[in-house]
């Protein structure tokens, strides 16, 4: 029998059979904008070779104005329903399915021609909504009918109604954007005649032989969102209308609750869909946090739903599925929900691909061809680690070397804050992946040049080692560096002060201030945020607000800077670091310059003038002030004329992060 039985049981539609519970959901990855269908086709045509039951595109616009922003992808002509076409076939040829998701961003729109049931302007956006007059409701329920249409032309097996997010039919379900008193507003039968209209008219124009999902949000997140019983209420009335899936949408895009990030639970909210199980007659689908086939087996083995979505894990690998079945769960590169490279790119209108897969979204552009050439590669952290698999794949000969006795680098330290437990996954991936690829590794000693003589080529990729801040009293016994107190083998005081507020102060903050990590606490992590059960409490939310435990120690982040501290952190992400500390009391501090430190603690000053001397009474400081390159490895290969490649944080330092050390890794390997 299978290890995952009910996550690889087919599901049978009636008039199409998906062959697995696993759906790939809707991405915005910005590859539709870029008109290359042949890239589109690619993208999704090897997730489909990868053995994905069903997935469903990113948002496609019904007409101009829902567009997420001005020029996003939508079906408006006849040429576009070719251009969809070229990627349909291509998905089917592959033996997948594809279902076209139709998205209204209403007033999330970012765009100056918005429109939404009433002129209520988004927190998260600068644009105020026009308000719709019963003409332009109806010429967005035709246009969203018109986009679905043209799907079915276009080949799609399906269309995904987008309702959930705090998108356009979300948007007049809730009183709190709903501010209508016509028949499209005023009580609930009123507020979700739109969502309900758009459903029973996209079913009327494709027939029954067509997937018809709808995107329910089942707990909005935000004050006044809708109740429990609005939700089933909507349920019911949204299979009624023709539904034949319901897909699950958690928080709206302005709610102030994390709901994707690494630091929330796996599978946060599949308690939440449960709730729905029973009370409808179609298939449910539920999602977020959901990244191996072990949890997605345990989601669908618990009841809590049909099918399960995954969006970001087929970025991190296409093929998910196919591993699974075949039994290497362990060899599926993992999603680690950093954010970093899907939706940081695609908030900052960048193509978006993924940290640990440069690939996804290039699979025209990044291609790894067969090669014979031999390579010693030197670290053994995520740039090394990279280069060495894509190396493997081109069919090189590969030898990594690294002086630390386990692989991972820094991602050893990562993974110890709290929050960050996925990369204890990503290192496990690595060691089975190298295993697997029958990478030589050479571990607990220094490589010498001598070593790397008669490699075709030869990278370094040696990392980093922190900078020295150079402040009067550093080498006191009351100083540590952040390596001393991630390895866990530092004592460290309960007053604490940290010089430097990078990525890597900030997780230092967390791990210092944090006893239990609440990621690995479902009930903790959701009082922490504040999520109640809609049952009880509007939206979930619950009315006292977050309820996080007490720090466990009283912390100052300094930085010399005067901007706001974590301007720099992730886009999508960066908020949920800053709530975090603020909740747990740490003191956040810009603008300093360290005068020195002695056994009272650490003397700052501020300004350029020096003013204001204060000293900071603790009893550890901990130094996070950034990183320089190692690269004497590197400096002694060119003196002795052995070329090397170097790579990672051991090439520049300044704004390492993974996700440069392993695109630069894998598009190093690919030009070799
Ligand atoms: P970083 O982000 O470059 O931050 C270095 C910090 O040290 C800054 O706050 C800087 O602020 C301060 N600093 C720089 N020179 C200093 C000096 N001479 N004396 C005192 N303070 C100094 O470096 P990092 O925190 O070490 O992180 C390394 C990389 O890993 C970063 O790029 C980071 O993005 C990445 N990382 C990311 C995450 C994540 O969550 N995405 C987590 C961990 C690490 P001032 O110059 O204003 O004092
Ligand atoms: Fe997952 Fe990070 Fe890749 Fe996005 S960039 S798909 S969150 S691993």
């Amino acid at each position: 029998m299978s290890t995952y039985p009910h996550l690889l049981a087919p599901l049978d539609l009636g008039f199409t059979t998906l062959k697995n519970r696993v759906l790939m959901g809707s991405m915005h990855t910005g590859i539709e904008e870029t008109r290359d269908w042949n890239r589109v086709a690619e993208f999704y045509a090897e997730r489909a070779r990868g053995g994905v039951a069903l997935m469903v595109t990113g948002g496609m616009a019904p007409n101009p104005e829902g567009g997420v922003f001005p020029g996003a992808a939508g079906l408006f002509s006849d040429q576009d329903i070719a251009n969809h076409k070229v990627v349909t076939d291509r998905v089917h040829d592959a033996g997948g399915k594809i279902a076209m998701q139709i998205l209204h961003a209403g007033r999330y729109a970012y765009s100056k021609d918005c429109v939404a049931p009433s002129a209520v302007k988004s927190p998260i956006s600068p644009f105020p909504p026009r308000e719709l007059d019963e003409d332009g409701i109806e010429q967005q329920i035709s246009d969203m009918v018109t986009a679905a249409e043209r799907a079915k032309e276009a080949g799609y097996d399906g269309v995904e109604v987008m309702g959930s997010e705090g998108y356009f039919l979300n948007q007049f379900l809730v009183a709190h954007t709903n501010k209508r008193d016509d028949r499209w507003g005023g009580s609930y039968e009123n507020r979700m005649r739109l969502p309900i209209e758009v459903v029973r008219r996209v079913r009327e124009a494709v027939g029954p032989d067509f997937i018809v999902i709808y995107r329910l949000s089942m707990i909005d997140l935000i004050p006044n969102g809708s109740t429990w019983e609005e939700v089933v209420m909507l349920a019911k009335a949204i299979e009624a209308a023709g539904a034949n899936i319901l897909n699950t949408g958690i928080g709206w895009h302005e709610a102030r609750i994390p709901t994707i990030a690494t630091s929330v639970p796996r599978r946060a909210f599949t308690w939440v869909t449960k709730k729905l199980m029973g009370e409808v007659n179609i298939p449910i689908i539920t999602s977020n946090r959901i990244n191996t086939p072990q949890v997605g087996e345990d989601v669908l083995a618990d009841g809590c739903a049909d099918m399960v979505s995954m969006a970001r894990p087929f970025l991190a690998d296409p093929h998910f599925v196919a591993k699974a079945e075949a039994g290497d769960a362990a060899l599926i590169t993992p999603c680690i929900a950093c954010n970093q490279a899907c939706l940081d790119h695609t908030f900052s209108m960048k193509i978006a691909s993924c940290l640990v897969n440069p690939m996804a979204a290039h699979e025209t552009e990044l291609v790894l061809s067969p090669s014979t050439k031999t390579v010693g590669i030197v670290g053994a952290g995520p740039a090394g680690l990279s280069s060495a698999l894509a190396a493997a794949e081109r069919g090189m000969d590969v030898t990594v070397f690294d002086r630390a006795d386990e692989i991972g680098g820094q991602l050893n330290m990562a993974k110890q804050v709290p929050g960050k437990e996925e990369f204890w996954g990503l290192v496990d991936y690595y060691r089975a992946a190298v295993a697997q690829a029958g990478i030589t590794l050479t571990l607990g000693a220094d490589a010498t040049a001598d070593d790397l003589k008669g490699f075709d080529e030869v990278i370094i990729a040696t990392g980093v080692a922190p900078r020295d801040p150079q402040i009067a009293g550093q080498d006191g016994a009351n100083v540590l560096s952040y390596i001393d107190v991630l390895r866990g083998k530092a004592k460290v005081g309960k007053r604490v002060a940290i010089i430097g507020a990078g990525g890597i102060g900030f997780d230092v903050a967390e791990y210092l201030a944090t006893e239990d990590s609440p990621t690995e606490n479902l009930e903790e992590w959701l009082e922490e945020w504040g999520v109640g059960d809609p049952s009880e409490t509007r939206g979930g939310v619950r009315p006292e607000g977050p309820q996080p435990d007490a720090p466990v120690r009283d912390i100052t982040l300094l930085q010399r800077k005067a901007t706001k501290l974590g301007k720099g952190l992730g886009k999508t992400t960066g908020w949920i670091h800053r709530a975090t500390l603020k909740m747990k009391g740490v003191q956040m501090v810009g603008g300093v310059n360290y005068e020195r430190i002695d056994a009272e603690g650490l003397h700052v000053s501020f300004g350029e003038a020096r003013e204001n001397p204060t000293l900071i009474a603790v009893d550890t400081i901990v130094m996070c002030a950034g990183q320089v390159p190692q690269r004497t490895l590197a400096d002694e290969l060119d003196a002795i004329g052995i070329a090397c490649h170097v790579i990672g944080g051991a090439d520049v330092a300044a704004e390492l992060d993974a996700k440069r050390a392993i695109d630069q890794g894998t598009r190093l390997v690919a030009s070799l």
